[in-house]
């Protein structure tokens, strides 16, 4: 499971990212915009790093097979 590098996973939630942590519990990793770069952040439990990006304009909403709730 582990990649020898970052894990990097895509959210499209801002400003903070929710996500079923290595421990089985939810976490909420609060995003920072850098320059020049679409907003990040590291949880510090499991290292995951999110990185937000714009949703795409689509309007059809497929029910999310994650299991994770939205807010
Ligand atoms: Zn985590």
């Amino acid at each position: 499971m582990t990649h020898n590098g970052t894990v990097l996973r895509t959210v499209y939630d801002f400003p903070v990212a929710a996500h079923i942590c290595s421990d089985g519990t939810v976490r909420y990793t609060r995003l920072v915009r850098r320059a020049g770069c679409e907003p990040q952040g590291v949880c510090p439990a499991c290292n995951i790093t999110f990185q937000y990006r714009k949703p795409k304009p689509s309007r059809v909403r497929h029910p999310s097979s994650q299991g994770a709730s939205h807010f």
